[in-house]
């Protein structure tokens, strides 16, 4: 355990108690540091799954009743490293699930096969992810303070960059700490609170427009779940469509369009979110199994953005860190986001081990570096997936009326190969787990699609694909249910 010199463990302030945050707070105190866990929402029921969903309130996160799948990549995070965490999961009923279990049964699949379980994860809707991790936080040690919210930092001038010493409560209270981590999600105050006290400004990349979702829960009297799609994510004419498993016989439907269509708006009424719904064969049956236990759930402001917390070689700041969300998002249509800030509390972990607390700028430096090599590329390439894909649903909405579909092109290879394997995805075996390593967050493409032949089929089965494979309506057709002119 790492000790200051007059012996106490070093205190680390963690800010906001979303899923990251949590995580990141279990991890450093299972490092033997005192640990600090700070957010502005009040805490929730603790032992109780419905109450949780029924009544925790948390404005600080506006998707929390919106469906979420933790992924394989995220879940083996926890296996690994916070088993105790995954058992407050499963007791409040979190179940197991299969990414794959439907796939397995194609023909052209041909069943499972050792090494598949790990695309298993466990299932349940988001307040209840939240309060197994909260309740393990306390189980742990960890020092949960809800209805708490952060106004500022304290600093301490070293060579010109601020050094972050603690933070200042929005009742004026200072709580001081060795390290700082801000994990207050996609709207943390932390790049003002460090322009306030003195900082170069962190750098923010936000795409100027992306997407909405509108979603809805539903639940089955006898707890039967609907049939599971082959791949739980389905692209069409200018609609994204994710079937999410959730827990004590819940799950949700989400559908997400680009925020410059306008006719999609219409989709916040139910009625016609459950036409619209049902013109997928591969998935409608998420919307006519059991009941509604929500409205439409409508959530906007997912456009993809990135803060830099080294400008010119130097960081902004020592003393602070940045996961989760606080440093990036990626589209919440691939359901990565607790997957990669999962993986980024890791490697906060392991850097915090390997740096020590005494080198402030060679910490900031290295976590910057490890963070932009490991996770950097996945989430420039949401990013670049999002530009194209809204795009593609520009053309579609500007070439209204048309017949056969508008095929949107580019020179970008990632794209194109996309494309190619989305078609090819659902017709070979080691193709579809390929696949499903690269979107259950377990594996890097580049690592996936070097294994042998996995390229080579690919292009075999999916080459020259136009537009995507699962049956669905036009945009013309979707137009139509929905009563646009
Ligand atoms: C519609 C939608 C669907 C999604 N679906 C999935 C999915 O299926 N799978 C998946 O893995 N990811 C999904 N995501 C992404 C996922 O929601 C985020 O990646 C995740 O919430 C990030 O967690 P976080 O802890 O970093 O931030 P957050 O969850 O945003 O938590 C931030 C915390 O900081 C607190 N806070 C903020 N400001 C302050 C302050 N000043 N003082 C104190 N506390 C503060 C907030 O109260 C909050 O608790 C989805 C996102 C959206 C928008």
């Amino acid at each position: 355990m790492r000790t200051t010199e007059n012996g106490r463990p070093m205190h680390v302030v963690v800010l906001g108690g979303g899923p990251i945050g949590t995580t990141a707070a279990l991890l450093l105190a299972g490092e033997g540091h005192r640990v600090t866990l700070l957010d502005k929402d009040s805490g929730g029921p603790g032992s109780d799954a419905e109450q949780a969903w029924d009544q925790w309130r948390r404005p600080g996160v506006n998707q929390f009743r919106h469906p979420h799948l933790l992924l394989p990549g995220g879940y083996q995070v926890l296996s690994r490293e916070l088993p105790d965490a995954l058992a407050e999961l499963r007791a409040l009923g979190a179940r197991p699930h299969n990414m794959l279990d439907a796939a397995f049964d194609l023909a052209a699949i041909g069943g499972r096969k050792p090494g598949d379980e790990r695309f298993d994860t466990l299932a349940a809707r988001r307040p209840i992810i939240e309060q197994g991790l909260g309740n393990a936080a306390v189980r742990a040690g960890v020092s949960v303070r809800r209805d708490t919210a952060i106004a500022g930092f304290l600093t301490e001038a070293v060579a010109a960059i601020p050094h972050i010493t603690g933070v200042r409560t929005a009742q004026g209270e200072e709580i001081h700490a060795d390290l700082v981590i801000d994990a207050m999600g996609r709207n943390s105050p932390a790049s003002k609170m460090l322009t306030d006290v003195g900082a170069v400004t962190p750098v923010l990349d936000k795409h100027e427009t992306g997407f909405l979702a509108y979603s809805r829960y539903f639940r089955s009297a006898d707890g039967s779940y609907p049939a599971q799609a082959a791949w739980p994510l389905e692209h069409h004419d200018s609609l994204g469509l994710t079937t999410v498993p959730g827990d004590a016989g819940t799950w949700a439907l989400a559908l997400f369009v680009s925020v410059k269509d306008r006719a999609m708006r219409a989709l916040s009424d139910p009625e016609v979110w459950q036409r619209v719904a049902a013109l997928y064969p591969g998935m409608a049956h998420w919307a006519s199994h059991g009941e509604p236990i929500t409205g439409v759930l409508a959530m906007s402001g997912m456009e993809a953005r990135h803060r830099s917390f080294v400008v010119d070689g130097k960081p902004v700041a020592t003393g602070l860190l940045s996961i989760g969300d606080a440093w990036a998002t990626t589209n919440p249509t691939f359901g990565f986001g607790l997957t990669m800030g999962m993986s980024h509390s890791l490697l906060l972990r392991d850097v915090v081990r390997e740096v020590g607390f005494d080198d402030r700028e060679k910490l900031a430096l290295r976590f910057d570096e490890i963070t932009n090599s490991i996770l950097g590329p996945a989430q420039q390439a949401s990013a670049s997936w999002d530009l194209h894909r809204l795009a593609q649903i520009d053309l579609e909405i500007e070439a209204i009326p048309y017949q056969n579909g508008v095929t949107y092109r580019t020179e970008d290879p990632d794209w194109n190969l996309r494309q190619v394997v989305e078609a090819a995805k659902l017709r070979d075996p080691d193709v579809l787990r390929a696949f499903g390593d690269i979107g259950s967050g377990l594996s890097s493409p580049e690592e996936a699609l070097a294994r042998p032949g996995v390229l080579d089929r690919i292009s075999e089965l999916g080459g020259g694909a136009m537009g995507y494979p699962q049956p669905g309506p036009s945009r013309a057709e979707l137009l139509a249910v929905i009563g646009a002119k």
